[in-house]
């Protein structure tokens, strides 16, 4: 099994139901990123901030994974070490679908942050500007997810394993967000082949060697067949 590194983006939880980006009238359509998802927005709003993403949980909490994520977490199962999995989603289905070790790079909706220790948690259902941390008591609770203007997690570790993967993969990302991004030009710079799938042709398709067009939940479990053999 030749070392992989599949980077997931939105469109591989969109048919459990959470939206992406895009979706036209969906949950992301209704607020303005720059309130709900910039240092910025929670320092004038903290209330719209935590409203925002306690609706998004509750989504999360309804939601299932879907027969992409249980193909990826067969996958990394059989193969652990040659898979590295790396998400933007913040959401939990790879882990409920049974996969092992998720680099979660834009933080997790699952987990509370103190701004002011940095202390974190497991986070509450609902989280509100008044909740005290239980580490320092500040109240400066906020959710453990990278808003934009901020530096996603685990970057070097992902810098290492795209250096050394042989097969970049990216499912169900637009490549409009940075530093995700530019992952596939990273991996082919050392000599990685690239795999984008995707519902449509996206910002960076232009850089992948290989395209499997179709939706997650069919093109996933189709393409982790093949691998498995
Ligand atoms: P995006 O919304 O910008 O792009 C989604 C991509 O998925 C598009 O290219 C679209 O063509 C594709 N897509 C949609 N449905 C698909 C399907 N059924 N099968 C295959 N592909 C499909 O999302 P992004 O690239 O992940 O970047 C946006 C940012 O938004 C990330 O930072 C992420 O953290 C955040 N986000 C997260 C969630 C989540 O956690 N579930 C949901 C929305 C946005």
């Amino acid at each position: 099994m030749r070392r992989v590194v599949i980077l997931t983006g939105a469109g591989v939880s969109a048919e459990s139901g959470l939206g992406t980006f895009r979706d036209v009238g969906g949950i992301w359509s209704q607020y303005d990123l720059s309130e709900v998802a910039t240092p910025r927005g929670f320092a004038r709003d903290p209330g719209l901030v935590h409203e925002f993403y306690n609706a998004r949980r509750a989504n999360m909490r309804a939601a299932e994974p879907n027969a992409a994520h249980h193909a990826l977490a067969r996958l990394q199962r059989a193969h652990p070490s040659a898979v590295t999995l790396v998400t933007q989603n913040i959401d939990d289905l790879h882990e409920r679908a049974g996969a092992g070790a998720v680099v979660h790079m834009h933080g997790e909706l699952s987990r509370a942050l103190c701004a002011a220790c940095g202390a974190r948690w497991d986070a509450p259902e609902l989280m509100h500007p008044a909740d005290a941390c239980p580490a320092c008591g500040a109240q400066a609770t906020r959710p453990d997810v990278v808003w934009f203007g901020e530096i996603p997690y685990r970057m070097d570790e992902i810098g290492r394993a795209l250096a050394r993967c042989e097969l970049f993969v990216a499912v169900g990302t637009s490549g409009a967000v940075w530093p995700a991004a530019g992952f596939v030009a990273e991996a082919a710079e050392h000599g990685a082949e690239t795999l984008e799938i995707n519902l449509e042709p996206s910002e960076t398709s232009g850089l992948f060697d290989r395209h499997l067009r179709g939706p997650a939940t069919r093109v996933v479990p189709d393409w982790v067949e093949t691998l498995l053999g």
